[in-house]
């Protein structure tokens, strides 16, 4: 820039100063001819004067003396002619060997009473001279005066003016030079700047601002707008960028996954859920959907709402490399361009991953289905023998007494049946317990033991406490623990034939960790599991008539899991069974 501004000028400058050196040379040329030759013209007036004043004393003598006298004066030649061209006297010459000079032309002008000047070359000095002849009256007679310069003085006078001319155009050339310089250097500094800062600005560094000194021109003023527009291009930016960030963080925070694509496929907007769910690179903003994705219901869902150009939902199953089948409820929209002034800008996909609500709506209608199922049995019973009753086994007063008895253990099923059912659903929907206290663990399960000794002594088992002493509270309700420890060593009494049922109790890391450890008939190994599931049993019969729920176990992992703990069994066919529940404390 600069360069190009100093070259600019140097041109300029070299232009102006030859055309004004040119036009300097020759007007100074032309004039000082001009004065030459009036100069000439006048000292010839002079000496004919002085000639026409001593007429009366004109001898040949008188013009050898002037033209000596005067051509020392002078520094010229000076001639005296008569009218028929004889020289009467010369001062750089011998008159008798000069040449009659009638052809000359000043000569012939002078003869016909005209001042004249010529310039021609002199055979009789060899040089180029400039001649004047002035006529001069004297006693009747014309007379000629005559001056001849040599051409070679003017010629030196026009060189010294043309190297004056020429040295002075050189010197402003040079002092111009020196200030197209640093005027570039002034003007091309500040617009270098902008430009370096218009080149940041568009590679996103927006803050960039200039300082210039001096700055009251145009390029100040041009400096000022700059900065202004940069700042206002900051706060623009800004904005924007915090708009992103929102729109951004609520699309990232969003449980859903969502694709926006323009009219060709290209991916205009993504968020997390939707890049980690289909394992979709970081970058894929700008790319085509078809490229990136890879899934043909999405396609098809894609395909649907463009042809429709309408809302689309359905409810796909996908199954990734490893992973478990994942329900996805998809809706699909066409985005409205009326904001842009068009019909549509693109495509939007929302999925919702509903795995987990198709689960429990599963599990809820097992569970329902179960429930009426596990009503069912012991009502049928109730109707059926009440029913006898009625129809005169009421007169048998021994079997009236057997199917009331039946009647009543249907009934006490029922009754455990419904309390299982209200514990579970109540301990299902609570995060924490309520009722909580500081109690000695050991302290509830002595007395949960003491109540059910008397079912153990039944099968003649044998029930077994070993609790550490020193034992840290634990902070619970107490009834909900006494419950868990009921079911596990209401089990353990249940599908234990003969042998024992032993309790231990110790603290472990930061646990307290319960063991209810019998030696009954076992689990099978693909049981083991599904122990904790509602309604789940290993042998149905064998449940049934030992008087269980199917809901004992769930009971129990939903109130382990409600104080954060864990719980496992451990089991061997045959052998027995150890249930292992661990608590978490307060330290
Ligand atoms: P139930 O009322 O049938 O006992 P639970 O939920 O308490 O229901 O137990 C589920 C199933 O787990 C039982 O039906 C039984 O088959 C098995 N089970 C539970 N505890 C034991 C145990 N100590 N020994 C062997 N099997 C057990």
């Amino acid at each position: 820039m600069k360069k190009k501004l100093f070259l600019t000028y140097v041109l300029i400058i070299l232009f102006i100063s030859s055309i004004a050196g040119f036009f300097s040379i020759h007007l100074y040329s032309g004039f000082y001819r001009e004065e030459f030759k009036n100069h000439l013209l006048k000292e010839s007036d002079i000496l004919s004067d002085i000639i026409r004043e001593d007429a009366n004393d004109v001898t040949e003598e008188y013009f050898d003396n002037f033209v000596d006298i005067y051509s020392k004066k002078l520094g010229w030649r000076v001639t005296v002619i008569d009218s028929k061209g004889n020289v009467l006297g010369d001062s750089d010459a011998e008159k008798s060997q000069m040449e009659n000079h009638l052809d000359r032309k000043e000569v012939q002008s002078a003869l016909k009473g005209k001042q004249s000047v010529e310039i021609r070359y002199s055979s009789s000095i060899g040089a180029e001279y400039m001649y004047s002849a002035s006529p001069v009256e004297i006693n009747g007679e014309i007379i000629i005066i005559r001056l001849s310069v040599p051409l070679i003085s003017l010629h030196d006078m026009q060189r010294k003016i043309m190297g004056y001319i020429i040295a002075g155009i050189i010197i402003a050339a040079g002092m111009s030079f020196i200030y197209a310089y640093f005027l570039s250097d002034k003007i091309s500094k500040p617009i270098d700047e902008l430009t370096k800062a218009a080149r940041e600005i568009s590679e996103g560094r927006y803050s960039k601002r200039i300082v210039i000194k001096n700055s009251n021109d145009q390029i100040g003023e041009l400096t000022n707008s700059f900065n202004y527009m940069s700042e206002r291009l900051t706060e623009t930016i800004n904005a924007l960028e915090n708009e992103n960030i929102k729109l951004e963080s609520i699309l990232n925070s969003l449980m859903n996954g969502v694709i926006a694509v323009d009219n060709n496929n290209n991916i205009l907007m993504i968020n997390s859920v939707f890049r980690e769910f289909f394992k979709l690179p970081e970058d894929v903003i700008g790319k085509n959907f078809y490229d990136v994705v890879r899934n043909e219901s999405l396609y098809s869902i894609m395909e649907e709402v463009q042809e429709k150009n309408h809302y689309v939902a359905d409810e796909v199953w996908f199954k990734a490399v490893m992973e478990e089948t994942k329900i996805l409820r998809i809706y699909a929209a066409p985005i409205s361009g009326k904001n842009c002034g068009t019909e549509n800008i693109g495509n939007l996909i929302v999925f919702q991953d509903v795995t987990q609500i198709r689960k429990l709506e599963q599990m809820r209608s097992d569970f329902v289905s179960n429930v009426t199922h596990e009503l069912k049995t012991p009502l049928t019973s109730i109707m059926g023998f009440a029913d006898t009753l009625k129809e005169g086994a009421i007169d048998d007063k021994d079997t009236a007494l057997k199917f009331i008895d039946i009647i009543e253990i249907e009934s006490k099923r029922l009754f455990r049946l419904i309390q299982d059912i209200l514990s579970l659903s109540e301990i299902e929907t609570r995060k924490e317990d309520i009722n909580q206290e500081y109690f000695d663990i050991s302290e509830i399960i002595e007395s949960v033991c003491q109540v059910l000794k008397p079912q153990a002594d039944n099968k003649n088992i044998e029930l077994i406490i070993s609790v550490d002493k020193n034992l840290p509270k634990f902070k619970c309700n107490r009834d909900r623990i006494s419950q868990m420890m009921i079911n596990l060593i209401e089990n353990g009494i249940k599908y234990t034939e003969k042998g024992s049922v032993r309790i231990s109790c110790k603290k472990t890391g930061k646990y307290i960790e319960i063991n209810v450890k019998d030696t009954g008939i076992g689990i099978p190994e693909e049981s083991k599991e599904r122990i904790f599931e509602r309604f789940y049993r290993v042998d149905k019969g064998r449940s049934r008539k030992a008087g269980g729920t199917g809901l004992g176990l769930s009971i129990v992992k939903h109130i382990v899991f409600l104080y954060n703990g864990k719980l496992w069994v451990e089991s061997k066919m045959g052998k027995g069974s150890k249930f292992v529940i661990l608590l978490p404390f307060e330290q």
